[in-house]
């Protein structure tokens, strides 16, 4: 048994080597010339002269070998839904679609934008365009249409598949509309616009000679057999729109080779599913988690995945572990903010399910407090695993790989480097920070495979945005600052743009984040630091509290802001202490669970809080201006 330092270390100095074995976890029509290509740096090329094909080793390899083994579960609880795919199941319905496709002209390197509430259908678009060589773009189905309309350009799709609706809290939202305009808006509007109407928006507009009719093309196809179109490993599989959490969103452009085997090693040495298991994330599709460890990762691995379209709290605060118990999910994946809404529910619901098939559930996206960590940790008695990544690296770049060896998890830290990841951290000037020194995130290139390509279209801003913050060491920057402890393990300490300054003392938002969470009353927090004219920035914490007595008058209110403002005194010194603590009912996210610090900055500076399409709950933002006064 090899420690997790060597394997790590392998992966480094024998990369070829370490990556030639985990390139044999996925099928290949022929075999890789070259493992790997890094003559133009710093783009790379893995698996050289490889064919492959991701629909090929997701769906048609498992269905050939267990075809009545669960693939797809999708769960709607707005719908009262619920349908089992079978891999032979699935294969048949790809074909379907990818015959759709081919009907209407889809040709290899065409992109099809995907523009989907979380039905099964949407994983089917994904699958057939990677079925024929296809490049999707799935953009978030909640995004307005401007921000659909600044997409479909980049993009040029020639098709695009929506539905007529999506639903939330028990409501339809239409999407038909906001396509039209979208395409309205847009110089390169698609040919043709495929629709699944689920008569939730009943007699939506269609545009004649471009609108078609799933059903009615899916009967045309029933016996549909297209065979998969073998693509080169470093022929794009897909592009993704970054969060936007920081404004315009990079279309991050993925492979297929190197995609496929990156994702096929995570899932043993990181997610440790098993071909048979049941895995639950409770992404979306339109985010980097739902493309990898909804759709592609569970199923390269013979994973049944569930598409769950839904919020966690409707009917109850159960709903999830209803849905672990009913289908004995093993590998679960969400986000801290998910374990802090739950923080906010009777714990009840925690022990109504019988969880026993779960053995790990993972966390990303946001930094993940000491508290919230250790809290969900014993509530569900198994280990909860913090992993820290980005849209562009497609899979996490910092884990506890237990798969590999069952190192000891730290509370509030996303552990180790990843195995093929020559992660440091990284001064001003580019000298590499030491141990428990605060510092940038960088990655020594090459990437690894499964991680951005370049950004679609456009290579100069590939280099420009993420190699260019040194001249020297050139480094790939992931924009996060970190910090090391003795025994090698990091912590996210937060954005680079959001560290705070105070009286030239550089501290990260999730530094003060933690010490405010570390309070017993209160379940979320947002720290953002705020221009002051004496100590340069101020930070000032909006808090939202477990149960809204505590704040329930002035006096408490009072009471409770000069009591957490203590605890950031002895956790971090009074230079870390808010200037306020606001308490509020809900703070302001992005629709994937992150929180929009730099609106909440700029609101408590004057200025405009920026572009907001991607927020969860305009509300919040409106409280903040309640509470400031602006
Ligand atoms: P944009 O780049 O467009 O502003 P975004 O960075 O929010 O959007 P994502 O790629 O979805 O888009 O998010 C990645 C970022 O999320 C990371 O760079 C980091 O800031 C944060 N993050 C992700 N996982 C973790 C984690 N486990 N701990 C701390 N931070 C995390
Ligand atoms: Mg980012």
């Amino acid at each position: 048994m090899t420690t997790y330092k060597e394997f790590h270390k392998r992966s480094i100095e024998d990369r070829d080597g370490f990556w030639k074995e985990q390139s044999a976890l996925i099928d290949w029509h022929k075999a890789p010339e070259q493992i790997c290509d890094y003559s133009r740096p710093p783009f790379v090329k893995w698996f050289k002269g490889g064919e492959t094909n991701l629909c090929y080793n997701a769906v048609d390899r498992h269905a050939a070998k267990r075809p009545d083994d669960k693939a797809l579960i999708y769960i709607s609880t707005e719908t009262n839904e619920e349908v089992v795919y079978s891999f032979a199941q699935l294969q048949r319905e790809v074909e379907r679609m990818a015959a759709i496709y081919q009907d209407l002209g889809v040709k290899k390197g065409d992109r099809v934008l995907i523009y989907m509430p979380m039905i099964a259908e949407a994983a089917f678009a994904m699958l057939a365009c990677a079925r024929i060589g296809a490049i999707h773009s799935v953009v978030f189905g909640g995004f307005a249409s401007g921000s659909l309309a600044t997409r479909i350009d980049d993009a040029k799709p020639v098709l695009m598949v929506s539905s007529d609706a999506g639903m939330r809290n028990g409501k339809a939202v239409p999407y038909k509309h906001l396509v039209d305009e979208a395409c309205n808006i847009a110089e390169f509007p698609p040919r043709n616009v495929l629709i699944i109407d689920r008569g939730l928006d009943k007699g939506f507009p269609k545009v004649e000679g471009r609108d078609v009719d799933y059903a009615t093309l899916r009967a045309k196809h029933m016996d549909a057999q297209v065979p998969v179109t073998w693509v080169e490993s470093s022929e794009p599989s897909y592009i993704l729109y970054t969060s936007g959490t920081t404004g315009k969103p990079k279309g991050v452009q993925r492979d297929t080779g190197g995609y496929a085997v990156a994702l096929a090693a995570s899932m043993k040495h990181i997610f440790m599913g098993d071909a048979g298991e049941t895995m639950f994330s409770t992404s979306d599709i339109g985010w980097v988690v739902g493309h990898s460890y909804i759709v592609y990762g569970p199923l390269l691995a013979g994973v049944a995945t569930i598409m769950y379209e839904g919020t966690p709290l409707r009917p109850d605060a159960g709903v999830w572990w209803s849905i672990v118990e009913k289908y004995k999910v093993s590998v679960m994946f969400s986000a801290p903010t998910a374990v802090r809404v739950l923080k906010k529910q009777d714990p009840a619901f925690l022990k109504k399910y019988d969880l026993s098939s779960l053995k790990h559930l993972f966390l990303a996206g946001e930094p993940l407090d000491e508290t919230s960590h250790e809290w969900i940790m014993s509530e569900l008695g198994i280990p909860v695993i913090d992993n820290y990544w980005q849209t562009e690296t497609g899979w996490p770049i910092l884990a506890i790989c237990r798969g590999v060896e069952d190192s000891k998890i730290k509370l509030g830290s996303p552990a180790f480097p990843v195995y093929g990841y020559d992660l440091r951290l990284f001064r001003e000037d580019g000298s590499e920070a030491g141990a428990n020194e605060k510092g940038i995130v960088g990655i020594v290139p090459p990437l690894p495979p499964g991680c951005l390509s370049t950004v679609w279209g456009q290579d100069e801003r590939f280099v420009s945005t993420y190699f260019s913050t040194f001249a020297d060491p050139v480094i790939y920057s992931s924009s996060d600052w970190g910090i090391r402890d003795d025994n090698g393990y990091y912590t996210i300490l937060g954005r680079m743009d959001d560290v705070i300054n105070v009286a030239g003392h550089r501290l990260g938002t999730r530094e003060i984040e933690e010490a405010v969470q570390a309070h017993p009353a209160i379940a979320e927090v947002a720290v953002v630091g705020v221009a002051d004219s004496l100590k340069g920035q101020m930070p000032m914490a909006f808090a939202v509290v477990k149960d809204a007595a505590t704040v329930d008058t002035e006096e408490k209110r009072v009471a409770l802001e000069k009591d957490v403002m203590k605890k950031v005194d002895s956790m971090l010194g009074a230079i870390a202490r808010p200037g306020r603590v606001h308490f509020i009912a809900g703070l302001p996210k992005t629709r994937s669970g992150k929180l929009l610090r730099r609106s909440i900055q700029a609101l408590a500076e004057g200025r405009d809080p920026g572009d907001l399409t991607t927020i969860e709950d305009p509300t919040a933002l409106e409280q903040i201006r309640t509470v400031l006064g602006v």
